[in-house]
């Protein structure tokens, strides 16, 4: 069955989860998974066309049955009419025409035999590719959507240490890799073994001794192929690898196209993308070249082979065991008999690639999935927005320092709490946490210590259901990224059921409105990839209108408003404060200015607490917040 695992938007890890994930990892070859998931829901079908396939070559074995009893009605003509070197003495008129009558029957049956089944066979075969074209498209679909789903689930701390080129890679090259296989490969694979037993058997039946000097060529067939496999294994492997690795750098450099430019680096771009196409193009050529020999080597076996059958036929007509029109037709059959050998051998390489893509895309289904929900996870019907840190730590790696170190931090509901702090001291970290982007791991570190817990109006955020955490906790993020689509798209993703005059309202708290308004198609206005149509400011108000348009109880604005001027930062906040009134907001920044209206506000450096209180205690208290407050309001000064 493909697995319908359903569309999960979320990516949060819990190593304890992962754990157990791991011992149910299915041990089965990737290539019988992939045949189980994927192939088997198509099992009639594929048999069907099989079966198809069968027919088809079987409508082959009596084309050169039917030439070598020509050639004997033939013969017998010749014979009879004084040819042939035959030494006849008188020639029968009536023998004669008894023998063209013959011979003629034989070539008007022979040629409507053989336009007849090749007629079936062309009808046959178009049916079948039509078929298996389907079948490998909805094969295609099924597995892009699993991948998807799949990578919907991973931790984020899976996407933290891939590329996206590298995942798009799978997505694109491997996935197609296998619709071609599919469509093209899989039945042939199949027909060929099954029509090369029969041939053998036909062979078998006319004249065993034959039968037995054609297949001496099978062991030979199969020393190539083994010499083969393992260049051609490992060359796939590459190949792949820098498909991926091609992929990774063009991905990266196109998103990242405004700094190449700026820095004159087209050149040097251009120069390391020509130097991966070259090891592509080297890498391909050497497996063609492998594939050549391999399958060249093939054709000299067949012909070796074919020259063997020959002689030893020569010998048997000469002692008057075989006809020359038998001959001939055994001939032709063990030109058929080698044809699919060879095919295969010619589609080693194809079914190697194939057989790598499918192990690289299992290594995406076999990442562990942490467990969404606990068993018996808890709704929250009404959330009211207070929040507890207990003696929170974090690493972002098992084995990693602790970037977050004990930190203890109450928020009641509907308050706002400031946070400030030195770049890298931990502040985006200690948001992404109580929507659970990454889990507390349970229990404690190889020291003992342990860490800690988060809490949402009391209860431990991991026992709650994570699609109700997550309607209830916004996060808007330093990076303002948005989806190509237009405005209403952007803040319908949010939520789908927002009005019109909610998203108006939205806008108008993120001081977005009046563009919005101006805009020619309002609402529909669209939005580029990345939000690149839009200003910095102006992508970070759409951000925060989306996150708005959710109605979240908790609000938490990871220095999302760094680009905005001092004065509409201020009226925003304000906006918000009427627009949302008793939520909770946490608002991270490096500004003083943005944090000062906060009922508490924390100073965070290198992942502790150094500093908590009012503004105004802070003040008082005259250590680094007071500190950062002089140089801010000085370098105002100085500005203005
Ligand atoms: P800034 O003000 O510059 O945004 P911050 O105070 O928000 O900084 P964080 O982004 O929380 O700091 O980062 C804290 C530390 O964690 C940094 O040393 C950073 O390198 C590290 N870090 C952040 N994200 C990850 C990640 N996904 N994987 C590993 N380490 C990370």
């Amino acid at each position: 069955m493909v697995r319908r695992t359903g569309f999960d938007p979320d990516g949060c890890g819990r190593m304890n989860s992962i754990a157990e994930n791991e011992k149910s990892r299915p041990n089965a070859p990737p290539l019988r998974r992939f045949e189980a998931e994927f192939l088997r829901p198509y099992r009639w079908p594929i048999a069907l066309g099989l079966c198809g396939l069968l027919v088809q070559s079987v409508l082959l074995l009596p084309i050169p049955l039917l030439q070598g009893w020509v050639v004997d009605r033939l013969v017998g003509y010749v014979r009879a009419s004084g040819g042939g070197g035959t030494e006849t003495a008188v020639v029968n008129p009536s023998v004669v025409a008894v023998a063209r009558a013959a011979a003629a029957r034989a070539i008007g049956l022979a040629l409507a035999a053989t336009i007849g089944l090749h007629a079936v066979r062309t009808l046959l075969a178009w049916r079948i590719a039509a078929m298996m074209g389907r079948i490998s498209q909805e094969v295609v679909v099924a597995m892009r959507g699993a991948l998807h789903r799949k990578l919907m689930r991973l931790p984020m701390a899976y996407f933290d240490a891939q590329q996206t080129g590298r995942l798009m890679a799978r997505v694109t090259s491997d996935v197609g890799s296998i619709l071609m296989f599919i469509r093209s490969g899989v039945l042939q694979v199949l027909n060929d073994l099954i029509s090369s037993l029969a041939i053998a058997v036909l062979l078998a039946w006319l004249e065993w001794r034959l039968a037995l000097v054609a297949l001496v060529a099978v062991p030979l067939y199969a020393v190539n192929q083994r010499v083969f496999f393992g260049r051609l294994r490992r060359l796939s492997d590459e190949i792949r690898a820098q498909v991926a690795a091609l992929y990774a750098l063009l991905s990266e450099r196109i998103s990242a196209v405004r700094v190449v430019r700026s820095f004159a680096k087209e050149d040097d771009e251009l120069d390391e993308l020509d130097r991966r196409i070259d090891r592509h193009r080297a890498l391909n050529w050497a497996n063609t070249r492998a594939s050549a020999a391999l399958a060249g080597l093939a054709t000299v076996i067949s012909g070796v082979g074919t020259v063997f059958v020959i002689a030893y036929g020569i010998v048997l007509v000469g002692r008057g065991v075989l006809t020359v029109g038998e001959l001939l037709a055994i001939y032709a059959l063990v030109g058929q008999l080698y044809q699919p050998i060879v095919r295969l051998t010619q589609f080693q390489a194809t079914a190697i690639s194939t057989q790598v893509s499918i192990e690289r895309l299992y290594e995406i289904f076999d990442e562990p999935e942490p467990v969404r929900d606990r068993p018996g996870a808890l709704a929250i019907p009404q959330p009211r927005g207070a929040i507890e840190y207990r003696g929170v730590s974090f690493a972002y790696t098992p084995d990693g320092a602790r970037l977050l170190c004990d930190i203890d931090l109450k928020i009641e509901p509907g308050t706002h709490l400031g946070i400030v702090g030195p770049s890298g001291a931990g502040k985006s970290t200690l948001l992404a946490l109580l929507p659970r982007l990454y889990d507390l791991p349970d229990g404690t570190d190889e020291t003992g210590r342990g860490w800690g817990s988060i809490h949402l109006d009391g209860t431990d955020v991991r026992d709650l259901r994570l699609a109700d955490l997550r309607r209830a906790v916004a996060l808007v993020p330093q990076q303002a990224l948005l989806f190509e689509g237009s405005i209403r798209t952007n803040l319908l993703y949010a939520n789908p059921e927002a009005t019109e005059e909610q998203m108006w309202d939205a806008l108008r708290i993120a001081d977005l409105a009046a563009t919005v308004a101006a805009l020619p198609a309002g609402l529909d206005s669209t939005v580029a990839e990345r939000g690149d149509s839009l200003s910095g400011g102006q992508r970070q108000r759409m951000a925060l209108a989306r996150a708005i348009v959710a109605q979240p109880t908790v609000l938490l604005l990871d220095d999302c408003t760094s680009s905005l001027d001092a004065e509409t930062e201020a009226r925003i906040q304000q906006s918000l404060e009427r627009g949302l009134p008793g939520r909770t907001f946490v608002i991270v920044s490096h500004k003083v200015s943005s944090v000062r209206r906060a009922d508490h506000i924390l100073v965070l450096e290198a992942g502790s607490v150094v500093e908590h209180g009012t503004h105004d205690d802070l003040i008082a208290l005259g250590g680094h917040y007071a500190e950062t407050h002089r140089q801010q309001t000085a370098a105002l000064t100085t500005v203005e």
